[in-house]
Formats: structure tokens, sequence, C-alpha cells
């Protein structure tokens, strides 16, 4: 036997799963990801445990037809590219083709899916091996049921922090994503209880009001801004309206949430001197551009970027929001629509 031996495709996906499945919200995201890829309008997450024991997601998105289903467990399989060309105009949240595979490979893994068009599919797995697959009958859209993550890699499961703090990195990741896609309603609910609803009618601020609460959202201002690679619209905060950390600040680059500390910097630098020294705004800003500027494949979980003209954005980001506070001196009155 030679001593160098190619992986068990069961063993690859669980290596692959450590990069890509830190955590129950890495599952969460990674479904609600592929949900909304689906072209879903409505996405209910129910979660029991913090989502050690349970993560549903519920979608009426496409679907996947009968004939696709296994291919979907396979690894680097996609529907979303086909080509190196594809991978710079990248339009969906996912394309790696990773995340199924790694998910059940670290779980026991239902998946329930029907086009609407055709016989749905039932399949169940464990551990990444397939127990069931049959025809099974349901609406257009998918459900998919990860139980008992980590069951099998004792090491990450105990890696995993408190309930609590599992279950407030989820709360923060869905308002994100319900941020990003306010034509989504989102429903979240925690052993019964429900965390999160967003009605999906597009309106930002609305989605804004569902998450920060009404009383914030008033105090939030409408930005927009334009040059000939970049739109930029949003809303800001009153600089009297702050917070001590930048975690309320939200960047949104073509529907996907990411971090950037430039763009950060930016939206800071747009307030001047008015915030006080060690207070953040909160801000939901989303940027449209040509996919062709951003380098999404940086990182597995895709959340940092590459920006090919991040100093022009920068530019516009800053400049538009100081548009907002000059035209507040100047018409002092504060958006109260909700
Ligand atoms: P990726 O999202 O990178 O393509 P995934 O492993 O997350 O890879 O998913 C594999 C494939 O399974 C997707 O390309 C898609 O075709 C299909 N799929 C996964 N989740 C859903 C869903 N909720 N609705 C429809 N299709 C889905
Ligand atoms: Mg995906």
């Amino acid at each position: 036997m030679s001593k160098i031996q190619e992986l068990s495709e069961q063993l690859a996906n669980q290596i692959a799963a450590g990069e890509v499945v830190e955590r129950p919200a890495s599952v969460v995201k990674e479904l609600v990801e592929n949900a909304i890829d689906a072209g879903s309008t409505q996405i209910d997450i129910n979660l029991e445990e913090a989502g050690l024991k349970k993560i549903q997601v519920i979608d009426n998105g496409e679907g996947i037809a009968a004939d696709d289903v296994l291919n979907a467990f396979k690894r680097h399989a996609t529907s979303k590219i086909l080509t190196q060309d594809d991978l710079f105009r990248i339009k969906t949240l996912g394309f790696r083709g990773e995340a199924l595979p790694s998910i059940a490979s670290v779980s026991r893994f239902t998946l329930e899916t029907s086009t609407g068009e055709e016989e749905g599919s039932y399949v169940y797995l464990e551990g990444g091996k397939v127990k069931e697959h049959k025809p099974h009958s349901l609406r257009k859209g998918t459900n998919i049921t990860v139980a008992d993550l980590f069951y099998n890699t004792p090491a990450r499961l105990k890696y995993v922090k408190t309930l609590q703090t599992e279950l407030s990195n989820i709360v923060d990741l869905l308002n994100r994503l319900a941020m990003s896609h306010p034509n989504i309603a989102f429903r979240l609910v925690h052993d019964g209880n429900q965390m999160l609803r967003t009605t999906g009618n597009g309106d930002l601020k609305q989605a804004i009001a569902g998450i920060y609460g009404v009383s914030t959202a008033k105090k939030m201002l409408a930005v927009a801004g334009e040059d000939l690679d970049f739109k930029v619209s949003g809303y800001v905060s009153l600089p009297e309206l702050t917070r001590a950390g930048r975690q309320y600040i939200s960047i949104i680059i073509n529907g996907r949430y990411i971090r950037n500390f430039a763009l950060n910097k930016a939206i800071i630098a747009g307030y001047g001197s008015k915030l006080m020294v060690g207070r953040y705004p909160i801000a939901v800003l989303q940027i449209e551009m040509d996919p062709l500027l951003v380098d999404v494949n940086v990182h597995p979980t895709k959340q940092e970027v590459r920006l090919s003209k991040e100093p022009e954005l920068m530019h516009l980001i800053e400049t538009s929001i100081k548009a907002v506070f000059e035209e507040q001196r100047l018409v002092p009155q504060v958006d109260t629509k909700d």
C-alpha cells in the first residue's frame, strides 16, 4: 500500500466542516443563505437549545429536483457556478458547494424538498452517510432539519460556548440577513419563543424597526449616493444616537452582509467630529456594484471580501453621509416615517 492515500469523502467533508461549520450560527448562515439563493419569499427558522439540539429551516424557494437531490451532498457540487468566468461574477450568496456535505457530515440531517412540479424527495443522513432516500410529497420549497450538531465530533462540541452566546450569535446573524433582504419575511423561533419577525414588504426602514425597535428607526436618516461604479443607500443614526461598539454598523454588498474595516471607517468619517470619542453610529448601508468589482472568494465564510475600487467607494460613502447631515443642518427635521 502506498504511503500517501486519498481521504475518504466522509473524512474530507468533516475536515471541510472544520472551516465552514464552526458553531450553530454557521449552520444557520449556510442554510438560510441557500434558502435566499433559492428565491424564497418566506424563511422560517426553528431552533432548540440554541441550535445544538435542532436547527430547522423552512423555505418556499425553488426546491431541488428529485434526480438532483443526492448531488447536493457531493463535495464541490453546486448549481450556482460552472465556469471560471462565473466565479468573477458571483450573484448568489453560495457558490462553493461545500455547505450541505460539511454540515451533513457532523450531524443527523434531514432534507425534504420539492420543485412543486413533480413528486418531492426525502433524504436522511447520519454523519454524512445516506440512511434513507425516498419520494415524499411536499409543497414547493425545502425543509432542512439539522439535529444533534457535532454529535460525532466531540472536540468541536466542547468548543461551543454557552447556549446564550450561541443564541445571540444566531440572532445577530439573522438580524443582518433580514436587513440585507427586506423583501423576504423572516421568522426565528427558539424553544417556542419568537425572537425575530420581519414582514418582507421590501421596506428597509421597517426591517430596521423590526430589529432595533421603532424608536431607534425613527432616529435614522436616509442616505443615498451614486457614482459610475457604486450605488449606496440605507440609513444612518443621528449623531446623538450611538453605541459603544462597531457591531451596529452593517454593510451589505450586492445582498451579502460583509465585514470591512475600511468601509466602517468611511461611515465614521462621514460623521466628521459629530461623534463622541469611543462612540459609534447605528448604520445599515446597502451597496450595489458590478460583481466584477468585488472578490468574495477570499474566505470560506465569505464575510471578508476584496474590493477593487475601495478608495473610491470609501469616498462615496463618506460624502453621502456628510450630505445627509448637511441637509439635516439646513432643514432640521427627523424622518418620522415608521
Ligand atoms: P452552494 O450553496 O455553494 O451551491 P451548498 O452545499 O450550500 O452549496 O448547496 C448545494 C446545492 O444544493 C446548491 O447549489 C443548491 O442547488 C441546492 N440547495 C441547497 N439548499 C437549497 C434550498 N434551500 N433550496 C433549493 N436548493 C438548495
Ligand atoms: Mg450554500
